[in-house]
């Protein structure tokens, strides 16, 4: 039998009670949506002295945040070989600094705000399902290599034991660069590090409408309509949107563990297969 619920909420007491927080009148800006992006941009703006407010429609850390894969990973939703394509060489080069960085900015906010999230370099597996995706993987190492100068380690079929405990897998492609943690424990982490920083979260405070130019922020708790002050609204009225996280293509389901705890993919996507 099956039962639809969010493993990992079951491991970390999701933040509660922000719905009885009394929304300041005025602050300096608004966040809306208490997930990774809101609430380290709140983190990071009440650090430096910024007056802050996150808005959630449900509850803080209600969203993706909590409900992904815990997959930290090294390179972008597309193949690289599609970032070059699209934009060039040289902003692919930099798209792949970022995702690097991107890692290791989740590394450095877990040690500096404490964050018990099991964050951890365990790096990521490519398995391939079929023989010949055995080549492609070699590719995809020298690739990898030459463009991006990104070290990845090819394991042929008979020695991928080790990693994927299970022959089931014909070849695979180990990325030590990766990381993984449970992400429920990670959004309550930011949640917390943020209040302490001064921001204030706000659950059930759905925004309905903003107004550029007079620097008004409606939103709505429940029947109540509310208005927010905000005195940093952008001039130019463009919103600022978060930048695809999503990193995993499809991860395997099945009884077989990765001995070294390693995020598995199967690969390539369209090859994706349920196990167990
Ligand atoms: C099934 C799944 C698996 C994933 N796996 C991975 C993975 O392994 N690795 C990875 O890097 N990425 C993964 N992702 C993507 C990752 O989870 C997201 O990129 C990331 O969580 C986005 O964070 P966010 O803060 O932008 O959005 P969210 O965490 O979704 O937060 C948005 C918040 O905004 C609130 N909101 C929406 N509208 C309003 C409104 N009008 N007013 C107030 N609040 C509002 C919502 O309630 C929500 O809490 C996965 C996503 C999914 C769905």
């Amino acid at each position: 039998m099956f039962k639809e619920k969010v493993y990992w909420h079951d491991t970390v007491e999701m933040p509660s009670g922000h719905e009885a927080n009394q929304l300041p009148q005025k602050v300096d800006v608004a966040v809306v949506g208490g997930g990774y992006t809101g609430l380290s941009a709140a983190l990071t703006l009440a650090k430096r002295g910024v007056s802050v407010a996150v808005l959630d429609a449900e509850t803080i850390g209600w969203g993706a945040s909590s409900r992904n894969g815990g997959m930290v990973l090294t390179g972008l939703k597309i193949p690289m070989q599609t970032a070059i394509k699209r934009y060039g060489r040289d902003f692919a080069r930099r798209l792949f600094q970022c995702s690097l960085d991107s890692i290791a900015t989740v590394e450095k906010l877990c040690k500096e705000e404490a964050i018990d999230c099991g964050f951890a370099r365990t790096g990521h597996l490519l398995a391939a399902n079929k023989p010949k995706h055995y080549e492609l993987l070699a590719k995809e190492a020298e690739f990898m290599a030459k463009e991006f100068e990104h070290a990845v380690r090819l394991v042929p079929r008979g020695e991928h034991r080790d990693e994927i405990g299970s022959d089931l897998y014909h070849s695979a492609l180990v990325d030590e660069v990766s990381a993984g943690v449970n992400p429920a424990q990670y959004v309550t982490g930011l949640a917390g590090a943020a209040e302490k920083a001064g921001a204030t979260l706000h659950a059930r405070a759905r925004s309905t409408s903003w107004n550029v130019g007079r620097s008004g922020f409606l939103s709505k708790r429940s029947a109540d309509r509310f208005k927010l002050k905000t005195s940093l609204w952008p001039r130019t009225g463009t919103p600022v949107l978060p930048p695809p996280g999503y990193a995993a293509r499809s991860c395997q389901l099945g009884r077989t563990s990765s001995p070294p705890n390693r995020c598995t993919i199967n690969w390539p996507a369209s090859s994706a297969r349920i196990t167990g």
